[in-house]
């Protein structure tokens, strides 16, 4: 009997394990459901980037030979669930057993595990770090630290090593980094798709569905298959790569992308590997192309952060998402649904993310989240969000960096300490304070930046869990040598912008 091969919208590689796995005679099941489309309210280009990439996918599967059976959203049969859909393709095939590549979200894995067909899962291997090697990392260390997980990895792949040792001497060339950036009209834009056939359909299927939803759809520019995955790395590579460790750290108000690579949601959907685009980088840098800050600190985002955080969702297990270590409960704020806020540097890191479903890695750290957790917003409202607004979230990838990184609500797994900052960083980093209300030197008053007066309300919120922490203690000096009146100010600010803020009014 022929068996079943599911492919999931973000298994699209021709080499995943269950497509390896497939015999002459076996079925690729690919479905478009509505279970997958709303369990939260994804942004619509990344539906619509999802649903395309799979169309095209699906068809490069047929050319190659595949017998495919493709569940489109509007097929009246469609079950609208995943084992709704492996059910009825079992029945209408003849078989009795499906092979899987493992998801990359425990709920489906769940709903997997309870199929009434049975399926074979396969570890899901294009991480270069598989989930039993990080565990076997992990066993015995205090402190899990993406540092020295990242030298392993370099290790391991060979990636700018000198045989034992680091290319140009060291692991990592940060100092050389994280500059501000100047506007520059001539700094390359990433290259923008034309919508081909098979998506213009795609884009009034989402519109007619998912109209609800937080995120414009058009303009949309994704690309939807390998070959435009492949001439977004290349345009990267030739034209934002030398400037992109300069740059990775800074904000602009006129350039949402500066010279960032655009690339994390083909690598997630599997039209571009991890391996491939390292060594593709390592190349330009081999030739002399890119400077070493920036092809090291690019590669070690991939091989580093991108692992790194892979290996502890699996690690951490299925309640890892809801986890809430400060104890924040307060509702998310509507500025991040698009409501009127006066924050200048919140509403171009939300506005880009409603107009491309983009924002780039500090303006989701040191903005957004850096906002939220001031705030002590409960991080299960904060995981949702970035689950559904970035064309790039999938669990094993959004979890660890919302609920750990940014959110502190781990406790402490991802990261020592918590990212928070005033609104010096923020200032220091971008262009936005010149057009704001508030004012960024201003530490009380009506006018103070609120991240001013938030950073310290948090401090203080947490003063029993963090004052003996060394890497924190500084700051609760500094705090406790401020004058007296000065400190009540600062409180009585925080606790007035707060109350603004859960009254609803615009912030
Ligand atoms: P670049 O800045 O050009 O970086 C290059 C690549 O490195 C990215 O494409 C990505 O694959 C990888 N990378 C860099 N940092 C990380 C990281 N911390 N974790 C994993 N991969 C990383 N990334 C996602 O892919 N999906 C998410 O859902 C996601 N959610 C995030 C939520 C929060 C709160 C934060 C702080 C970060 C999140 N990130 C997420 C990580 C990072 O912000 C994005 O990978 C990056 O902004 C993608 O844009 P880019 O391709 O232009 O990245
Ligand atoms: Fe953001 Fe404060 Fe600067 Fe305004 S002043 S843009 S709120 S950091």
């Amino acid at each position: 009997a022929p068996r079943l091969i599911l492919v999931l919208g973000d298994q699209l590689a021709p080499d995943m394990a269950a497509l390896r796995a497939g015999r002459p005679g076996d079925v690729v099941v690919m479905a478009e459901v509505m279970a997958e489309g709303s369990y939260v309210p994804h942004h619509p280009q990344k539906i619509a980037l999802i649903l395309s990439a799979m169309r095209h996918f699906a068809e490069a599967l047929r050319e190659g030979g595949w017998r495919v059976a493709y569940s489109r959203l509007d097929d009246a049969e469609n079950t609208q669930s995943i084992v709704g859909e492996l059910i009825r393709r079992a029945a209408e095939f003849g078989a009795g057993e499906v092979m899987a590549t493992a998801p990359g979200d425990w709920r489906l894995r769940q709903l997997l595990a309870e199929c009434p067909v049975p399926v074979t899962v396969l570890p899901d291997d294009r991480f270069l770090c598989s989930e039993a090697e990080f565990a076997a990392w992990a066993e015995g260390r205090k402190q899990l630290r993406m540092e020295f997980f990242y030298r392993e990895m370099r290790r391991k792949t060979g990636l700018m090593m000198e045989g034992e040792k680091p290319a140009g001497g060291q692991w990592n060339f940060d100092h050389d980094n994280r500059k501000p950036a100047k506007a520059d009209l001539f700094r390359p834009r990433p290259p923008r798709f034309a919508p081909d056939a098979v998506t213009e359909e795609v884009l009034a299927l989402v519109a007619s569905r998912f109209a609800s939803h937080f995120g414009a759809l058009r303009p949309f520019g994704w690309g939807v298959t390998r070959d435009d995955a492949l001439a977004a790395l290349d345009h990267f590579l030739r034209h934002a790569l030398p400037r992109f460790g300069d740059e990775q750290d800074a904000m602009l108000a006129g350039d949402p992308t500066l010279s960032h690579a655009l690339i994390s949601p083909y690598l997630n959907l599997g039209l571009l590997s991890p391996m491939e685009v390292c060594l593709r980088v390592e190349a330009e840098w081999q030739a002399g192309r890119v400077p070493i800050n920036a092809a090291e600190g690019f590669i070690r985002q991939i091989i580093g952060w991108r692992e790194f955080v892979r290996g502890i969702w699996a690690l951490e297990g299925p309640d890892y998402a809801a986890r809430n270590a400060l104890g924040h409960k307060r509702a998310l704020p509507a500025v991040y649904w698009g409501g009127e806020t006066r924050m200048a540097c919140m509403g171009h890191a939300v506005g880009q993310t409603r107009d491309m479903g983009y924002a780039h890695h500090i303006q989701r750290l040191m903005v957004t989240g850096n906002f939220a957790l001031l705030a002590g917003v409960d991080p299960w409202a904060v995981h949702e969000w970035y689950l559904s607004v970035y064309v790039d979230a999938f669990e094993w990838v959004e979890a660890p960096n919302t609920v750990g990184m940014s959110q502190f609500a781990d406790g402490g797994v991802v990261g020592s300490k918590p990212y928070v900052s005033s609104g010096a960083y923020i200032d220091r980093m971008s262009d936005y304070c010149g057009g704001c209300h508030y004012r960024v030197k201003e530490k009380t008053g009506e006018r103070a930046c609120p991240f001013n007066l938030l950073y310290w309300h948090f401090l203080l919120r947490h003063r029993e869990r963090f004052a003996g922490n060394p890497r924190m203690a500084q700051m609760y000096r500094t705090w406790d040598r401020m004058e007296e009146g000065h400190r009540r100010a600062v409180l009585a600010g925080a606790e007035a912008f707060l109350a603004r803020m859960e009254a609803g009014e615009p912030v």
